[in-house]
């Protein structure tokens, strides 16, 4: 049964808080002291990002468009954004997360003309609100079950003018990464589980808030698979 309320939330946010933050900090970032399978994640997203800022930039110039980035991590696709001249607004429900990504910015960014340092947040992606050129919500949902993920694209579409991408890991490759699954995540008694999401779900609570896709993406590694979708008002 899927739970009720908020827990899956509280204990993604304890996990990307703590023990998490520091596993992610460090897939996410660029040392050695990785293992294989975390390295192979960390290609793997980056391809990702690298194929989101293609899908946002083939539509033209991001100059001063606005792009909230929903669950911004450490900052891996709020700088890259920032770089091609967006407004950017990120926030995360992780303090720990924001505060590594404000840091990033800053070594990154800092003294660059024509770039806005994103302005970061600490807010879980439910708690937003504000409008948008585009909303950007890159690898949030894997940790939220299909009941849930509903409601925060439905919120997610609302906060966006313009378009909408979201990445999450496809149910087509459930076979493929339970097997793969006991490396990628830690085990219950460490925390969070990964919740695969069909791309016909994902579609229809698009649909529902009265969005359809323009565009797909995919990225897969040997331990990482995300599909990309960028959606437009229908
Ligand atoms: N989007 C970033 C990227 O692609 O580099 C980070 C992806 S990471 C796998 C998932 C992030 O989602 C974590 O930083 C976590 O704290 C954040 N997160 C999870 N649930 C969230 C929620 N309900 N609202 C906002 N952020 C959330």
């Amino acid at each position: 049964a899927e739970e009720v309320g908020g827990g899956d939330k509280e204990v993604v946010r304890e996990y990307f808080t703590n023990d998490g933050f520091q596993r992610w900090k460090k897939i996410y970032g660029d040392t050695d002291d990785v293992n294989k399978v975390q390295l192979d994640i960390r290609i793997g997203h980056a391809k990702t990002v690298e194929n989101v800022m293609q899908m946002l930039t083939d539509e033209g110039s991001l100059r001063g468009v606005t792009v909230c980035d929903a669950g911004c991590g450490t900052g891996l696709l709020s700088i890259p954004l920032a770089k091609e001249g967006a407004i950017v607004s990120a926030s995360d429900i992780s303090a720990s997360m924001v505060s590594e990504a404000q840091t990033k910015a800053k070594e990154a960014l800092q003294g660059k003309d024509d770039v806005q340092i994103p302005k970061f947040e600490v807010s879980d992606l439910e708690s937003l609100n504000g409008k948008y050129d585009t909303v950007v919500c890159l690898d949030v949902l894997i940790h939220y079950p299909q009941i849930k993920a509903d409601g925060m694209i439905a919120h997610l579409a609302s906060l966006a003018e313009n378009r909408l991408i979201l990445s999450f890991a496809p149910k087509t490759f459930y076979y493929d990464l339970l097997k793969r699954i006991g490396e990628l995540f830690p085990g219950p008694s460490k925390a969070t589980r990964a919740y695969l999401h069909s791309e016909a779900d994902i579609e229809q609570a698009l649909r529902k808030v009265g969005w359809k896709i323009r565009k797909r993406g995919l990225t897969t590694t040997q331990f990482y698979f995300s599909r990309i979708v960028e959606a437009v008002r229908a």
